[in-house]
């Protein structure tokens, strides 16, 4: 079993094994006409539960042939043009390369002694990324799992930098749309059930700041302390921005951290044509980024970034056996005493490989990219009125629902979308998501693939409409 340990003696099996498994991904990527094949839970569960554990089959190769039947033929690619549903963005080369040579180093991001190199590196990226953002020369950061992990650390900071009696006086202010990973950290950091203010948003689902400054008002007259405001960079639903230079300055008038949740719109700070879209965030306490939604990097790959390091001492430890503190005075860089996690993977190493072969603009003119093609969709959508659409894009989401000339009940209407949703699914043709708003059903495109054309929206608004009509007629069948 030695045979199997990545070590000097088995650098060939290494190479052979790792091509292997390669060219099985490549050969896919190559043959797959569809997103998706529609398979169901039910199909492909017995699959997975008829393997036995306990009966391994010794051989690279059977594994391989196997993975095909319980894996690589059903899932879903988010390189396909036609996957169009979550923030799941197609990958680019070099990032993948990097992936495959930090699992195999196996670096721990943890400690300068588990890692040497890569923490140097880490470092620079974060650099680089607060450069970006325009932080300042005091910023800092550390690479996390993911924007909801970032979001919980910016807000552990935030909370330790209020100045409070209890923590039942603490009051967290993000909008309406923000993402619900805030309501979760604020649970885990143990503020009470009412801690978030939930902030309305205008038409375009841009937090209004009017109400904002009468909440925060509201707040200090009630003697309670205004803890964090987490402006959406990029809402998860709508990719609407929230206006940060107006949230900066009353976070400056209430003496209150601002957080930038930048995870879906953080690909503007590579952009060459809508950097702008995002100013006023060079004016956040904190920001998270998710390199592994808008950087087209593989999951995952996140950050969070603050605008002074002093504040990283709030998530700071210190154990004998790992980063003394003597380490400190003796300018050891461990990356651990600014992270949440221990054991950390090198998945700074992904973005590295990627500026150094393609560069910043190389990833931003993708970016760039994705948010004309939402552009070309919203013409599209307006002008068509099979559809309602509900925002103009701001990043690259697209928001609507199929509106049938014939039908005016809104639940029957839900029940066409939800449908059309569901059936688009099964049939592995094209993935799209889904959302409510005001009450009602509506489907989305999250699109972050530079390959997806016009054409392609076009033909899965065609699909859609069809798949609606058939529930409406089977509906008006069944009715009669
Ligand atoms: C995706 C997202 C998150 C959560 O990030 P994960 O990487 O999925 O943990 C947080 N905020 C916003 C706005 C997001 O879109």
């Amino acid at each position: 079993m030695r045979s199997h340990l990545l070590n000097d003696t088995t650098a060939e099996s290494y190479r052979r094994s790792v091509t292997e498994g390669i060219e099985r991904v490549a050969a896919k990527l190559a043959t797959t006409t569809r997103p998706f094949t529609g398979i169901t839970v039910d199909a492909l569960s017995p699959r997975i539960d008829a393997i036995d554990l306990d009966k391994p089959l010794l051989d690279t190769t059977a594994v391989l042939d196997e993975l095909e039947d319980v894996y690589l033929r059903d899932a879903v690619y988010f390189h396909h043009p036609r996957y169009l549903a979550h923030l799941n963005c197609p990958v680019v080369i070099p990032a993948v390369l990097g992936e495959a040579i930090l699992s195999a180093v196996n670096s721990s991001l943890d400690t300068w002694d588990q890692s040497a190199g890569g923490t140097l590196i880490e470092r620079k990226l974060i650099d680089w990324t607060t450069a970006r953002i325009g932080l300042g020369p005091v910023a800092d950061g550390v690479f996390t799992s993911g924007g909801t992990q970032s979001n919980l650390q910016a807000l552990l900071l935030a909370r330790e930098e209020a100045k409070a009696d209890t923590t039942a006086e603490l009051r967290v202010f993000a909008s309406e749309v923000s993402h619900f990973s805030v309501k979760k950290s604020a649970k885990l950091l143990g503020l009470g059930p009412d801690a978030v203010v939930s902030i309305p948003v205008d038409q375009d689902k841009r937090m209004h700041t009017v109400a904002l400054a009468r909440e925060l008002e509201r707040c200090r007259r009630e003697g309670l302390v205004p803890m964090a405001v987490v402006a959406t960079a990029g809402t998860t639903d709508f990719g609407s921005i929230d206006p940060l230079p107006e949230i900066a300055e009353l976070c400056e008038q209430y003496g209150t951290w601002m957080h930038v949740d930048a995870a879906y719109g953080c690909g503007l700070l590579a952009s060459v044509k809508y950097r702008d879209r995002i100013d006023g965030i060079e004016r956040a306490d904190s920001v998270t980024v998710d390199y592994h939604k808008s950087f087209f990097q593989p999951v995952s790959s996140s950050a969070v970034l603050v605008r002074d390091a002093s504040t990283l001492r709030h998530a700071t430890y210190h154990a004998e056996y790992l980063n003394p503190r003597r380490m400190v005075q003796e300018r050891i860089p461990n990356q651990v005493d600014k992270s949440l996690q221990t054991t950390r993977r090198f998945d700074a190493l992904k973005l590295w490989m990627t500026l150094r072969v393609m560069g910043a603009d190389g990833i931003g003119r993708l970016f760039d990219e994705v948010c004309d093609l939402a552009a070309e969709g919203w013409k599209l959508l307006a002008a068509d009125p099979r559809f309602d659409v509900v925002v103009a894009p701001s990043l690259s989401t697209l928001v609507f629902r199929y509106i049938p000339a014939s039908v005016t009940d809104p639940a029957e209407i839900d029940r066409a979308n939800l449908y059309a949703r569901k059936a688009l699914f099964a049939s592995g043709d094209a993935v799209v998501a889904g959302t409510k708003v005001q009450g009602r059903h509506y489907l989305k495109f999250t699109l972050l693939n530079p390959e997806t054309t016009v054409e392609d929206m076009s033909v899965v608004l065609d699909l859609i409409a069809g798949h609606a009509e058939q529930y409406l007629g089977e509906s008006l069948d069944r009715a009669s």
